[in-house]
């Protein structure tokens, strides 16, 4: 049964990797894939995932106005074996866009791998993982460790001199070495605004 998953994780975990060993395992028996990323990663001069250890794919890019299902549904007869879509950078996608992969799952037929971060480098959930978090058929998480060894759940912006930055766009074109990923503990430390706004919520539900 076509199901829509979401495999999860902080910054830096490998999830681009884990893509693209999805994408291989099927392409390997002879099976197609549609692989999606996101048109504003495109630093190359063409739409593909890449991974920090050196694999790459070419993809169809997306955007904010991507019609997921009206794309699939114009090319799955074109397209021999088609068998799965594979989505990375998943949490740029709008609630609508979400929308359209559960009717891939459930009128197309096709699984649907989404990669994405949960929340952004102030703590807030992106749009379209909060609408992942609520309607995926299975949650994988991919684990990775803050450097002080507890699991990384949260993902700190940095500068290029290292120290934390509170402010900003929720969307930065850049490479991964603008974020590190930390456990809870360490992300309240070095995000003040953060840890003040839990305290002021703690003390008015008092
Ligand atoms: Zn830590």
């Amino acid at each position: 049964m076509a199901k829509l998953y979401f495999y999860y994780s902080a910054m830096n975990a490998g999830k681009s990797t884990t893509l693209l060993q999805s994408s291989y395992n099927y392409m390997e028996r002879g099976m197609q894939v549609l692989l999606f990323a996101p048109c504003i990663d495109d630093r190359l001069g063409k739409t593909a995932v890449h991974s920090r250890i050196g694999l790459a794919q070419d993809a169809i890019g997306f955007d904010q106005n991507t019609d997921f299902f009206e794309y699939v549904l114009g090319v799955k007869d074109s397209i021999p074996n088609l068998k799965c879509v594979l989505i990375d950078e998943v949490h740029f996608l709008k609630k609508e866009q979400i929308k359209q992969l559960t009717r891939i799952t459930n009128e197309l037929r096709f699984p649907v791998l989404c990669y994405g971060l949960r929340s952004d480098f102030k703590g807030e959930p992106f749009e379209g993982s909060s609408y992942l978090l609520a309607w995926a058929e299975e949650m994988v998480e991919i684990k990775t460790i803050c450097h002080c060894g507890k699991k990384a759940t949260m993902n700190l912006r940095i500068d290029p001199t290292g120290a934390p930055v509170e402010e900003g766009n929720q969307i930065q074109v850049g490479g991964n070495e603008s974020y590190i990923s930390v456990c809870m503990n360490h992300f309240r430390s070095c995000n003040k605004t953060f840890s003040q706004t839990n305290q002021l919520q703690t003390s008015e539900s008092l």
